[in-house]
Parts: C-alpha cells; structure tokens; sequence
C-alpha cells in the first residue's frame, strides 16, 4: 500500500532520495504550464526553485549571473576577503538593471585606449560623456564600440569621434515611456536620462531591454530591475563589517554559512542581522533536526538550510559520526518550518533532477547544489583534460584545499573559530575532500534542461505547480513507496552493454 509522508519519515530509520519514489497521479495539462514559483525566504519568490551553492569553486559573479537570469538565485561565497566578495556582488548588480543610476560616464579630453579599459573592467561597450566625465556634469556626448571598431589610434580624444546628437529623455520620465524610446532609436545603445538643464541624472541600456525579452524569468528586484542576489557570511569575526559591506553592494539576502547552525555564535549573528538590517531576509543553517530549526526561527531567520555531511563532497558523517539523511531531514525541519510560514532549502545530496522533484514534494521550497552547477562554464575555474574528459575543480569548502584559501571556510567547520583566529599548531579536521566533476556545458543550456525536467516532473504526479505539490502530499494525495534495494536498482539503467561494440 502507498504511504504518506508521515508514513515513511516519522520513524527511527533515516531515509534519502534514492530510498523513496513517487506514485503518478492523471495529467490534464502540458508539461510547459507547470508553474515552479517558490519562495526561497519569506519575502523572496523564485519563478525556478534552484539555488547555486555558496562554494568556491561553484558561485562567484558569473555563476549568480546566470541563475536569477534563468531564474533560480546564486548565494556568492565568502571565501575570499570582503572587497573581493562585495565586488562579486556589484558585478551582479551592476549586471541587469532598470534606470542606472551610477553609470560609467568618461570625459571628452578620455581616450580611445580609456575606452578599452572600461570595456576590459566592466563589459559595457558604451559610455556617456560629460563635461568632467561625472554624472551630475553636462550631457556633452555617447560613444559606442562599434564606433571605435576600425580605429587604430588609441591615444584619439573622444571629443574627435562622439556622437553629440541623439535622443535623451528627462529624469521625471516613467520607466516603461522610457523604454519606448530606446526602442525607437535602435542606433542607439544607452538612452541619457538628463535633467532640466541637460545634466547627467541616469542611463538606460539596451541590453537591458534585450534581457527582458531573453530572460522572462529573471529574478529581479520589482523597484530597481537589478538582479537578484545573495552572499554567504561565516560566523567569524568579521561577520559584522562583512554582513554591512555587503548590504550596501546590494546583496538581496543573506546566507549564515555554518555545516552546524544551532550555535549560540550563529543565534547572535542572526539576531544581530534581523535588528540591523530588518528588510534584508536571512537564511540560517544549516540544520537537520526540529529543535536545531526551533533555535534559528527564535532567533529570527526568514529560511532555513537544510543538510549535513550528505553533500557529494562531504566527510563530515564519517569524520564526527553526525548528520542525518537528507530525505528524513528535509521532511521534518519543513514539518516545523511550515508552521511558522519559514521556506526550507534542500542543501545537497542532489545528483538529478528525480532528487530534486523529490526533494520539493517532502516539504523543500528550494533547492541547493554544489556539484550539479560546478562543471558549468560559469563556475569558477578553467576546464582541464584528464583521460579524454573535460573537467573543472570541485571542492568541499571544509576540505584542507578551501582552508588555505582563507580562515572563513575553516570557520564555517570549526564555530569556536568565531571568535578566535587560528594558531599555527591547531590541528585542522577536514570535513570535505577535493575532486573534478565532468563539464556540463553553460548554464544558458542546463538551466533551461533542468527547468523543463522539474515540470514533465511534477507533470507526471499530477500537479501543476509547487505550491499544490505541498498541498497534495500534506493531504496524502499524492502518495510515495519506499524502494528495495532490487526496485532501486531496476529504476536504474541496468542491462546494458555499455561499452561500444
Ligand atoms: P552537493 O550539491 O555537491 O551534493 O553539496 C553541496 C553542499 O555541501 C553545499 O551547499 C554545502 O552545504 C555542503 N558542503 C560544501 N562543502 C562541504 C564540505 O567540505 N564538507 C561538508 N560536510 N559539507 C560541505
């Protein structure tokens, strides 16, 4: 007989992914109808619920880029130091935007070779020019690359070669007439937006309005068109000046990055987040139990991170003996947390996407990967060739690897770090190890895969979005086996010559 939920989950053996399957219930619709909003905190909606994790060799700027472009969020680590992480963070703000209104503006007296060294820092192939190349100075021009393209000679003034007459519009001007202009000026890269005496106010770019079209489902800040973001902090000592950096960058929600959240060093992080910046939405973790939930949602978080020592890069269960299976955790951490109205992340363990359908019908909202997103194009890191594959650098942030590369991934591992930096003689417990994973190709194409795999998903269980699937599986509606390890296999590919003959 099929089981609910409480059936399976409710009992003294631990359970994951790979013991449990769904039972399909009658489709009455199409696949691409399946709508896959989710809330990734209480105020944070994502139109696809996938997260990439907050890993050194998975989300930096590029990475986070494209997962709100495809609409799922990047959580940047914080491994590295605080100029460097807040830099990520700009890029992505800086990325997609409505109105810009800190602009990369030149001079007239600048110089092609200027040019080149914008487009080489920032990206951006057009610039407006005024008087002292500051915003707030007089619109005196706009330059494009293409406009430089078959020019030779970089010490040329951009006086010689700007266009000094196009189309601007005035700074009280709502966002959409604005957008109606550019659209009528497709010579026109950026539209100057300028005050009553000609000043530079703001930009508006044309890529921007591409991407709307491109990227329907981009998660966005709704007021400033920016791109959605998160960064992960440890509970180190310098939680505090990192957390404040990193709000004013723009980061969107914050991540409390401990392998044991339940700590009185993470409670005093967050409480110390939620009275200071009380609209920046905090995701504690990680946690595995109701009472290590109970602790965190006291404390003020707005989700919780849901996993341990289950990630495909983690020793922390051999190491300390600790943890929990991810399907047993998942399911009665959200148990608590739905109550409360707080979304729970399925953090790792994840290795296609049946683990993912899953992990959002036993009560996930979002859910986290590390090694899924690492052998993309936009993880961090060159490919290299290793036995005719093409591979890129996976590593466990509790790994002796990512403790070299700064005391923030050894705080993550070692709370007591928190509040004093390490001595030489400590001895250090890796709790990951380092490897490779395959190359995936670019995020451009994965996530769209992934996309459509979650909804022929869902579609097969009968429901046509996550929120029913929540809904249904609480009621008992929709109903799920557990397997043999003969099912798990026969639910494999099996009995195949797989060598080519
Ligand atoms: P994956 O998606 O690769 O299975 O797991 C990624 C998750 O593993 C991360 O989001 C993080 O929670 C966790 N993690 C990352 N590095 C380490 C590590 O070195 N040790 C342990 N125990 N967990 C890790």
């Amino acid at each position: 007989m099929p089981h609910t939920l409480s059936d399976i989950f409710n009992g003294c053996i631990g359970y994951t992914y790979d013991d449990i399957i769904l039972l399909p219930g009658y489709i009455g619709f199409s696949s691409k109808d399946v709508d896959l909003t989710s809330p990734l905190t209480k105020n944070i909606r994502l139109k696809v619920p996938l997260v990439s994790s907050p890993m050194d060799t998975v989300t930096e700027s590029k990475m986070a880029i494209q997962m709100a472009l495809q609409g799922g969020i990047g959580i940047v680590h914080c491994n590295c130091s605080i100029d460097q992480q807040v830099d990520e963070i700009k890029k992505v703000k800086r990325f997609n935007n409505g109105f810009i209104y800190n602009p990369i503006v030149l001079s007239p007296s600048d110089t092609i070779a200027d040019i080149h060294k914008a487009y080489n820092q920032y990206h951006y192939s057009s610039f407006p020019i005024t008087e002292d190349g500051k915003v707030g100075s007089k619109l005196i021009g706009i330059i494009d690359q293409s406009s430089i393209d078959f020019i030779n000679d970089t010490t040329l003034p951009l006086s010689n070669i700007m266009v000094i007459s196009f189309a601007t519009a005035n700074h009280t001007v709502k966002l959409h007439i604005a957008n109606d202009i550019l659209k009528r000026n497709p010579q026109q890269s950026l539209l100057p937006i300028v005050n009553d005496n000609h000043e530079l106010h703001a930009i508006l770019c044309r890529k921007d309005l591409r991407n709307i079209r491109t990227y329907p489902l981009a998660s966005k800040n709704w007021k400033t068109k920016q791109l959605l973001v998160g960064a992960a902090i440890s509970t180190h000592q310098d939680a505090r000046e990192r957390a404040t950096r990193l709000v004013k960058g723009g980061v969107d929600v914050i991540v409390v990055d401990s392998a044991q959240g339940c700590s009185f060093y993470q409670l005093e992080v967050i409480q110390w987040l939620k009275h200071k910046f009380p609209d920046i939405d905090v995701i504690g973790g990680n946690v595995v139990t109701q009472k290590q939930a109970q602790y965190l949602i006291d404390a003020g978080v707005d989700g919780l991170r849901v996993g341990m020592g289950i990630g495909s890069i983690c020793t922390t269960q051999s190491v300390c003996g600790v943890g929990r299976a991810q399907g047993t955790a998942v399911y009665r951490v959200a148990q608590l947390a739905s109550a409360y109205g707080i979304p729970v992340i399925a953090d790792g363990g994840i290795t296609s996407i049946g683990h993912i359908v899953k992990a959002l019908a036993i009560g996930a909202s979002t859910v986290m990967m590390g090694s899924m997103f690492a052998g993309t194009d936009e993880a961090p890191g060159n490919y290299i060739l290793k036995n005719g594959a093409r591979l890129k650098k996976y590593r466990g942030m509790g790994s002796l690897e990512a403790f070299k590369a700064s005391e923030s991934a050894m705080a993550r591992y070692l709370p007591s770090l928190s509040k004093s930096p390490p001595h030489s003689s400590d001895v250090q417990i890796a709790q990951g190890v380092s490897g490779y994973v395959a190359s995936k190709g670019s995020l451009q194409d994965y996530m769209p895969y992934l996309r459509k795999g979650l909804q022929i998903g869902l579609q097969d269980i009968g429901v046509q979005c996550c929120q029913d699937l929540k809904h249904l599986t609480d009621t008992g509606e929709v109903c799920f086996e557990l397997r043999s390890m003969a099912a798990m296999r026969e639910g494999d590919v099996h009995h195949l010559h797989m060598n080519d003959i």
